[in-house]
């Protein structure tokens, strides 16, 4: 029996018949999408684009992202590209030339990953930096221009009813919404991961903290000296920290995040708190000018505890009946590998790949069987990357030593992802 099964008697679900602008099938076909972040969005636009009329229910009053970038890999790139959006990514995003990675205290190079148009030789797509609210942005449009999703605002889904037809949820406004299936795209606290994991496989535990805290801001290009300026993603690494940081807002702005050892915030849930510079330097300690110069150039800081989950252990945290999981509300990720929303991406990807090759004998929850199978195995590794890259940044005394000689010697190798940016795997 769900956890959350306290909604109302479920109605049989009716036939929806929405027009997209583009799309002037009927849609027979319906769908709940519960969270409008990166992942929901693309979700939605993913899914009308194959002909399932989408109900998007987003908890917060606007649709909106907070201030900080995310890199965006040739394999996120190329969702973007498949759904015809390359032109708007151009306008807003930047596209590095390299990574870089230096000794956070000595300011040694330890290695270098070409990108530009080397990755678009190797992948066929760039690989992107963008500010979250332009890429949030991006998507909300293409949204909105295709059509077939009704997008409601301050609908916090409370409670999901899932039934032989289709699935209910009610929002803490009292609203009540139906359709044939459900993803819960509601982020690393979802609610509608408890309906999932109350089912046969039982209770699970909660998110976890990492152990770390990210600080990140945002600062002018024009703001920084000339020789900070360059157009790469720039990885600092430790001991017991790292920094990151890289253009956006299509090269005028420059990302920076700082990532070190500390103590959960008061509200974990919390998705940013107010931070100042000062704490930061003092968490860090000494680190080499280069680093410094760009991180007293920042205005304004915001903290972010660093929550995950362990990685995915089978296709039943993806997905069961009607009601799938995907995004952060699926595999939470430390942000260490740059790869949680493009797992969204990936995901919400997929899920539309598999809508358009069932046409009109769609069953949602073979589809969504299909879509958990599909997935886990890949989100599980990016997963297990990520912790690993963490341990491997913040490495202090043997275990640094080692990381820097194995990084001068295989570099590239290293830093390269082929079997991670040559995807999605197509279904
Ligand atoms: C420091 C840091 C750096 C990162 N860098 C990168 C990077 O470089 N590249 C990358 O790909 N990823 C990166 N990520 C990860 C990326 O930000 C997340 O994986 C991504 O935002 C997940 O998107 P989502 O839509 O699944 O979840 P969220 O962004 O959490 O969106 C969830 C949405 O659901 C809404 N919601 C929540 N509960 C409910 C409810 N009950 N009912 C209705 N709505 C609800 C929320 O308001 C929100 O809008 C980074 C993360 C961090 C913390």
């Amino acid at each position: 029996m769900p956890l959350l099964s306290i909604a109302p008697v479920l109605m049989p679900v009716k036939a929806v018949s929405v027009r997209g602008l583009h799309n002037r099938q009927p849609m027979t076909h319906s769908l709940l999408i519960a969270g409008g972040g990166i992942g929901g969005l693309a979700l939605a636009l993913s899914c009308a684009r194959a002909g399932v009329a989408c109900s998007l229910l987003e908890q917060s009053a606007v649709f909106s992202e907070v201030g900080a970038g995310i890199q965006l890999g040739p394999n996120a790139v190329r969702v973007l590209a498949d759904w015809g959006l390359m032109d708007a990514l151009r306008e807003v995003a930047a596209f590095p030339e390299r990574v870089v990675v230096r000794d956070a205290r000595s300011g040694q190079t330890l290695g270098e990953l070409p990108l530009g148009a080397r990755a678009v030789q190797r992948y066929g797509q760039p690989y992107a930096t963008i500010h979250r609210a332009d890429a949030h942005r991006l998507l909300l449009t293409a949204v909105e221009a295709h059509g077939g999703v009704e997008l409601h605002l301050n609908a916090r889904v409370r409670t999901v009813h899932e039934s032989a037809d289709g699935v209910s949820v009610t929002t803490e406004t009292g609203q009540w919404h139906e359709a044939q299936a459900l993803a819960g795209c509601d982020g690393l606290w979802s609610v509608v991961r408890q309906h999932i994991t109350s089912g046969p496989g039982g209770m699970e535990m909660a998110p976890r903290f990492s152990g770390h805290l990210a600080y990140r801001g945002v600062v002018a290009l024009a703001d920084l000296p000339l020789e900070r300026r360059a157009n790469a993603v720039t990885v600092w690494l430790g001991p017991r920290l790292h920094l990151v940081h890289y253009p956006v807002s299509a090269g005028q702005q420059m990302n920076v995040v700082a990532v070190v050892h500390g103590r959960p915030t008061a509200n974990p849930h919390g998705w940013s708190h107010e931070a100042n510079r000062a704490d930061l330097l003092q968490a860090l300690g000494p680190v080499h000018v280069d680093a410094l110069q760009v991180l007293e150039a920042v205005p304004h800081w915001k903290l972010w505890p660093l929550n995950d989950r362990p990685p995915m252990t089978g296709p039943y945290q993806h997905a069961q009946g009607r009601v799938c999981l995907t995004g952060d509300a699926a595999h939470p990720m430390r942000p260490y590998l740059a790869q949680g929303a493009a797992m969204a991406l990936e995901d919400a990807w997929t899920l539309g790949q598999l809508v358009q090759s069932a046409g009109a004998s769609l069953d949602w929850p073979v589809l969504l069987q299909r879509l958990a199978e599909l997935r886990w195995e890949r989100n599980a590794r990016v997963q297990a990357g990520a912790i690993r890259n963490g341990t491997v940044f913040h490495a202090d005394g043997w275990l640094r030593m080692a990381r820097n000689v194995a990084m001068a010697a295989l570099g590239e190798r290293l830093l390269d992802k082929p079997w991670l940016y040559s995807g999605p795997p197509r279904p």
